[in-house]
């Protein structure tokens, strides 16, 4: 049976010809989702020239005209929900209650953007003079790249295309290679609402050969980045010399505080969420949890239990909670700190190891590790890891678990499992992180707020909920005497 193959997107037309690369399933290598259309410097090129053309009239266009196109593109997704939740399970491994709810996200961004058409607030002031009005009117930057991580395949562009489109931008989106298929169903769905041609514009293809020709593209005014610090920094120093506007959202190391007076129960159940769900490859996802000195034997204890019980598997089986690892590349990378770990720490209290077996063997699956007394010079518990595999350090009291939370160069999330309303507030003002929760996994964000770190996690504007405008649009502020 031939393969789909799955075009670029340039200028409203879908170009399917040229050199192909695979989007395979990470849980069976065997089964191949489709062929991507690998893109060349000259198709960005051309998708940012497209962008430009289209610029004029789609910032005249009224702002909930703009949304009116979402709202069609919502109603497109509704009635694939199932078909791009199974479709992302399939590119990237996550199970399918994982992807039901990501496609559901995808959706409720696209609403809470396209509701915004029908706001875009400026600013009105009173001017010092007399007869003279003053305001500032919100008008979009331009042409912005978007560059996104197959984490959330879905999620993380809807949340870029939706804001930079409300606002009047034309794009320009290159998704993940290695999970390309869920964001060429939200251009689709624009496409099918009828979105003007040019506005967005869709390449897939290598980041290496692709990112320099966008982030070089003259028409290209901003960048808006999600992905590892490694390519986040190279982008910044090339965005920098053009003197783009940028934004990045990059890696983490992420804490769950466990305090004596947590709720024993329900601490285990959000270090185990925060730690292993969609196999521990999220940004925010528990990397460390650092436990007070009087319960920390007994939580280690009833953690490894409970981590001995996830069920590991293909993700489009039911009951099936942790997929596997999304590619080759990430399982051994995390297979290479495992055995930093077991030289640093000891050998794991459960799993540091690849599974295999039976219908193992066809995929990228590990088995969900646990290292013990951890501390905090060692390299396990100073560098992302993105996979699932969590490093338990002791903390002698609250004071001491708050200077180890933030003894790492990230600062993206953050969790503390405590009863203690003093404690919850305290930690809410020293710990460096821009996305905190209590007694919540540290996994878990909503859309409609504020997202993003500090430190070496984030740069630039934050995304997300009524801070994403502030990326996607400029002032134009005005003096008007009558
Ligand atoms: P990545 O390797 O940095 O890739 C991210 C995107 O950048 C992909 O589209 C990739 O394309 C592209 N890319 C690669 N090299 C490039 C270059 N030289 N110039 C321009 N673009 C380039 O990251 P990833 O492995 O996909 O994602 C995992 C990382 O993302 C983790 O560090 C995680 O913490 C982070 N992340 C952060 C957040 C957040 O909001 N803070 C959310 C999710 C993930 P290819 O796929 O073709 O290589």
């Amino acid at each position: 049976m031939s393969l789909p193959v799955f075009g670029n997107y340039i200028d409203g037309a879908w170009i399917a010809s040229g050199p192909t690369f695979e989007n395979r399933n990470p849980a069976n290598v065997d089964d191949i989702a489709g062929l991507f259309v690998r893109g060349s410097a000259a198709d960005v090129e051309a998708a940012a020239g497209a962008a430009a053309a289209a610029l004029p009239t789609w910032a005249a266009m009224p702002a909930p005209a703009r949304g009116n196109i979402l709202y069609k593109a919502i109603d497109i997704l509704e009635n694939r929900f199932e078909t791009l939740a199974a479709e992302m399970t399939r590119e990237e491994g996550k199970t399918l209650p994982e992807s039901r709810g990501e496609v559901r996200r995808s959706i409720n961004i696209f609403r809470y953007y396209a509701a915004e058409g029908a706001r875009l607030a400026g600013m009105l002031a009173p001017s010092e003079r007399e007869r003279v009005h003053t305001f500032a009117v919100r008008k979009p930057i331009g042409v912005v790249a978007l560059i996104t991580p197959w984490n959330f395949p879905s999620a993380i562009p809807a949340w870029k295309l939706a804001p930079a489109l409300i606002c009047g931008n034309t794009v320009v989106l290159k998704p993940a290679s290695a999970a390309p298929l869920s964001a060429w169903r939200l251009v689709e769905a624009l496409h099918e609402a009828g979105i003007p041609k040019g506005v967005v514009n869709y390449i897939a293809g290598p980041g290496g050969a692709l990112g320099g020709a966008l982030v070089g593209a003259s028409p290209v005014r901003a960048v808006s980045f999600t992905g590892s610090c490694e390519v986040g920094n190279r982008l910044h120093e090339e965005a920098s010399r053009r003197r783009l506007r940028i934004q990045l959202e990059m890696g983490g190391k992420n804490a769950t505080i466990v305090l004596e007076d947590a709720d024993f129960k329900s601490a285990v159940e959000n270090v185990v969420n925060g730690a292993f769900f969609s196999t521990g490859q999220k940004c925010t996802a528990t990397s460390r949890a650092i436990v007070e000195d009087g319960v920390y034997d007994r939580f280690l204890e009833a953690l490894v239990e409970r981590t001995k019980r996830l069920r590991v598997g293909d993700g489009s089986q039911a009951g099936v909670e942790i997929g596997p690892c999304v590619d080759d590349a990430r399982i051994q990378a995390v297979l290479d700190y495992i055995e930093i770990g077991r030289k640093e720490a000891g050998e794991p209290r459960v799993g540091g190891f690849r599974l295999s077996g039976g219908a193992y063997d066809k995929g990228y699956f590990l088995a969900p590790t646990v290292f013990a007394d951890v501390t905090e010079s060692m390299t396990i518990a100073q560098e992302e890891i993105f996979g699932p595999v969590l490093a338990v350090m002791r903390a002698r009291d609250f004071d001491d678990a708050m200077r180890l939370a933030n003894c790492v160069p990230f600062g993206l999330s953050a969790s503390i499992q405590t009863t203690n309303v003093s404690r919850v507030f305290e930690y809410i003002n020293r710990m460096e992180a821009g996305l905190l929760t209590v007694n919540l996994p540290s996994a878990g964000v909503e859309y409609q707020l504020p997202f993003g770190g500090t430190k070496d996690s984030s740069f630039g504007p934050k995304e997300q909920g009524q801070a994403a405008l502030e990326f996607y649009s400029d002032f134009k502020t005005v003096y008007l005497r009558y």
